[in-house]
């Protein structure tokens, strides 16, 4: 049997199965919101066309408004300044999209600490434990964050002081972005970055540092919980938009059961 015949063999058993990672894409999907005096992106829309009416008798289609990071979505190095020399999200190399990837589960951490930052020895000690991380593969970082993602301000968790969301630490980005082999960064959260990452330095430095590297992140993903720590083969599928800075993605883990 070849090695395709035995992937969908196993699919259509069971033994392989495909765990839908996204969040649902409507106008209640959280999104973003930056401070003044920064431009916000607009909340996911749906503007009909036609339903079965003068305008279209026997067919129902929309156009769709969305900022590219909106919802379940990459983000590509362009998006930063300090990756602005490389890729767009059209020319994701597509072993980045379908690729390895392990899952570390910060949820207990995150749960007494909002603000909770991953730090290098608290991916060292899981290191030990599971093995390395995956070469070309996705670290895929569990907060227990998605429980949150139906309400925008329980997802964003803003105060006075700004949004009070897990993140990594600046040390452990710029060691992820530049001493071990992943392509990128997963998380539950509304960005790569925590909450209080505007008072790093440097400030967002998930985005600064792994973007920067020529690296990836992955946003607003769901259903963690349903993977094992290794063993999981991550399927990412952004639009190729010529340019783009990120796409919303349907992400997919294929794990053995
Ligand atoms: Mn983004």
């Amino acid at each position: 049997m070849s090695l395709l015949d035995g992937l969908s063999q196993a699919i259509a058993s069971g033994a392989i199965e495909i765990v839908d990672l996204t969040a649902p894409l409507s106008s209640s999907t959280p999104i973003l919101q930056l401070p003044e005096p920064f431009a916000n992106t607009i909340p996911f829309r749906l503007e009909e066309i036609s339903r079965y009416d003068e305008r279209g008798p026997r067919w129902y289609w929309n156009d769709i408004h969305t900022g590219e990071h909106t919802g379940t979505h990459l983000d590509v190095p362009v998006h930063w300044v300090s990756g602005k020399d490389g890729h767009d999200v059209s020319q994701v190399p597509l072993k980045t999209l379908v690729a390895p990837a392990v899952v570390l589960d910060f949820s207990a951490r995150a749960a007494a600490d909002p603000d909770f930052l991953l730090s290098v020895d608290d991916v060292r000690a899981w290191t030990a434990e599971h093995g390395p991380l995956p070469d070309g593969g996705w670290l895929l970082y569990r907060t227990g964050w998605d429980a949150r993602s139906a309400d925008q301000a329980e997802f964003l968790n803003a105060d006075e002081t700004g949004s009070h969301t897990p993140g990594v630490s600046a040390e452990c980005a710029r060691w992820l972005a530049e001493e071990t082999p992943i392509t990128g960064l997963g998380v539950e959260t509304v960005g790569t970055d925590a909450g209080q990452a505007p008072g790093l330095e440097p400030m967002f430095p998930c985005h600064e540092l792994l973007l920067g590297a020529g690296k990836h992140g992955l946003t607003q993903l769901q259903n963690l919980a349903s993977l094992p720590a290794t063993g999981v083969l991550l399927v990412v599928s952004p639009l190729p938009i010529v340019g783009g800075s990120g796409s919303p993605a349907r992400v997919l883990a294929l794990v053995e059961r």
